[in-house]
């Protein structure tokens, strides 16, 4: 978190290279990484790759709430999964944490203990062989957890980074959580009348799954999350009534006639 009053402590050659890895570095490799993603083409050095290239963009705005006041970077991420935990998974709410710890063992062979205590706690030992690819897909797996990474982690912060960013103004908005691309999950803009209830009809037969944003070939049910087993979980709009849409698509044809 940057406070109001300590913006004047970030230099503006700091709050430039910010700006210039998000548009230049960020937006490049996400477009990149999508494409692979779409097509369940993305290989493991790949996933690791933009992993990596997510994660220093976390470490510089770590850098830069620093600069204006004392923060651990342990709360920082903390908070910034707590700002934008709305966003995908509805199992992993603390995705930016395990993208830096999936980071650091990846740059590191072995996890600091103490500084990931409860990640290590929660998920079981984490190393570089957690991520596998299989078949264009890149898995997360722990005896107690699998999961699509590429899509559950990394494409949900994918989205976050997708952000118009070119001022100091909204370097600062973006790390406050004031603003954050997102994948529309939630988003459902209809006049609820005749006219649109085969849209709203289409939209709800094809709705995409919230933690993979897959609709026919979404794999949850095969995900564990510990405890819990993961399943398909549509991201419908809660507006939405069969029947109502039912009888608003005959009346439409009707009048057609
Ligand atoms: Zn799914």
């Amino acid at each position: 978190m940057i406070e109001p009053n300590q913006k004047h402590k970030l230099k503006d050659e700091d709050l430039r290279y910010f700006i210039a890895y998000i548009n230049d570095v960020v937006h490049p490799s996400s477009k990149e990484f999508n494409e692979r993603l779409t097509k369940n083409e993305l290989e493991l050095h790949q996933a690791f790759s933009f992993n990596a290239i997510l994660a220093h963009a976390i470490d510089y705005m770590v850098f830069l709430a620093s600069k204006t006041g004392r923060q651990s970077r342990a709360k920082f991420i903390k908070e910034f999964d707590e700002k934008y935990s709305v966003d995908g998974s509805t199992h992993i709410n603390n995705k930016f944490r395990l993208l830096d710890a999936v980071n650091n063992s990846f740059k590191h062979v072995e996890l600091d203990r103490k500084r990931y205590k409860d990640l290590i706690e929660k998920y079981g030992k984490l190393s570089f062989s957690c991520l596998s690819s299989i078949k264009g897909k890149v898995y997360f797996e722990t005896p107690n957890f699998k999961f699509d990474y590429g899509r559950v982690i990394l494409r949900p912060i994918k989205e976050i980074f997708n952000i118009e960013i070119s001022d100091s103004h909204a370097v600062t908005a973006f790390i406050n959580g004031k603003i954050y691309g997102c994948s529309g999950q939630g988003a459902f803009i209809h006049e609820y009348e005749p006219w649109d209830a085969i849209d709203r009809m289409i939209e709800y037969c094809g709705a995409p799954c919230i933690d993979c944003g897959e609709s026919d070939n979404c794999e949850c049910s095969d995900f564990r999350y510990g405890e819990q087993k993961g399943k398909f979980t549509p991201d419908v709009d809660p507006r939405f009534n069969l029947d109502d849409v039912m009888s608003q698509i005959s009346g439409t044809r009707e009048w057609s006639k």
